[in-house]
């Protein structure tokens, strides 16, 4: 199997890249933040708590997140591999993810993180949310707040796979397809 986790901070282009890589690899796509918009569409209970939290731009709590793969694992029995995008976002996240891929005999191939500064970011998130429809896109404020809990929660997820051995980093700068060649460069040594 191949498992990538792509990392990188709101704005850094990671669903933009996984469609592409989807395609090219024939993997499935787990997006924590589209399941999570999924439920807020369908106004579940699960939607309506999290939403709170996503229009203000902080974390959900790991146990929803984790939950929610674990159920997607468990319905994509037959998947060639996965891509996980905006997920883990915290280091209990990625344990958890060790362990739920363990107990399936599969394992992370290795983390592809999308190398973007700040600045270039807040633009990038602003133009977005012009078409996005996104709250958390719209209001500089929550953009900030989004790349605060990024520094200070995702940030250290990517020590956890660099301990293991399996962290590349890619520049998140230049042509989709330049990043997407650039990614795919890294993917097929894993
Ligand atoms: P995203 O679409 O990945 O930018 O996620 C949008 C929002 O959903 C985030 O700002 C969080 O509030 C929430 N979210 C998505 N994925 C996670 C995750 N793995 N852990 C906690 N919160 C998440």
């Amino acid at each position: 199997m191949l498992n990538l986790v792509l990392f990188g901070p709101p704005g850094a282009g990671k669903g933009t890249q996984s469609q592409k890589l989807i395609e090219k690899y024939n993997l499935v796509h787990l997006s924590t933040g589209d399941i999570l918009r999924s439920e807020i569409t369908n106004g579940t209970e699960l939607g309506l708590e999290a939403k709170k939290l996503m229009d203000q731009g902080v974390l959900v709590p790991d146990a929803v997140v984790i939950g929610m793969i674990s159920n997607k694992l468990d319905s994509n029995k037959d998947a060639r591999g996965f891509i996980f995008d905006g997920f883990p976002r915290t280091v209990a996240q990625a344990e958890a993810l060790d362990a739920l891929l363990a107990s399936k005999s599969t394992q992370i191939s290795g983390m592809i993180a999308l190398d973007v500064e700040d600045e270039e970011l807040q633009k990038r998130l602003l133009l977005r949310g012009k078409d996005s429809g996104r709250p958390d896109d719209a209001n500089p404020e929550v953009i900030r707040r989004r790349i605060e809990e990024y520094n200070n929660k995702t940030a250290p997820v990517a020590n956890f796979y660099k301990d293991q051995g399996k962290y590349h980093s890619v520049n998140g700068l230049g042509s989709i397809d330049e990043i997407f060649s650039a990614i795919c460069n890294v993917a097929d040594t894993l």
